[in-house]
């Protein structure tokens, strides 16, 4: 029984999207770092601003208390955490399957542009998604080792990706 995902995939992919209506298909709460840290005020704020990643200790910590909850005791969908080695290392939630949403720098670039939210400058467009690829690679590899990684085309609708999410789950 999977009861414990993980979504990854570069910003645009839209995986807050897929990972919210696959949550409401298998039944699982879904919760996502991004959401979380938008919430947020002050330094945090700067941060996402500037298209940097929240520090690994912070993010761990947040996401480890989050998920002591009794809400997410029967499993969840989470959304973009773990993001680097070491928060693997500082906190690695036992999860039972891994979805990565694949779309490639041109295309997220173009959706990011249209959908115009106010962290999505260019500079911190084009910033997030190197710091996606530098960060983030490492995290797929090691759940790929782990046999746990689906990867799942992100291009075409919505409708579409996540029927590649769901026959993927039933593979
Ligand atoms: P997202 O909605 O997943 O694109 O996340 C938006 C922003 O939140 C990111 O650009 C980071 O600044 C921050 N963030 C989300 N998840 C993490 C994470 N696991 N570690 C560090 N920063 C994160």
């Amino acid at each position: 029984m999977i009861k414990k995902i993980l979504f990854l995939g570069p910003q645009g992919s839209g995986k807050s999207t897929q990972g919210r209506l696959l949550a409401q298909f298998l039944g699982l709460k879904y919760i996502s770092t991004g959401d979380i840290f938008r919430a947020m005020t002050g330094e945090i704020k700067q941060i996402l601003d500037q298209g940097k990643l929240v520090d690994d200790q912070i993010t761990s910590k947040i996401v480890k208390e989050k998920l002591k909850d009794k809400e997410f005791k029967n499993g969840f969908i989470l959304d973009g955490y773990p993001r680097t080695v070491e928060q693997i290392n500082l906190f690695n939630p036992d999860f039972d399957l891994v979805i990565y949403l694949n779309l490639s720098d041109d295309e997220a670039i173009k959706r990011l542009l249209a959908r115009g939210r106010a962290d999505d400058t260019l500079d911190a467009i084009a910033e997030r998604l190197r710091n996606y690829h530098n960060q983030t690679d490492p995290v797929l590899d090691y759940f790929q080792e782990l046999g746990l990684l689906k990867q799942i085309d992100g291009t075409g609708s919505i409708d579409l990706v996540q029927q590649r999410i769901r026959d993927a789950i039933n593979d």
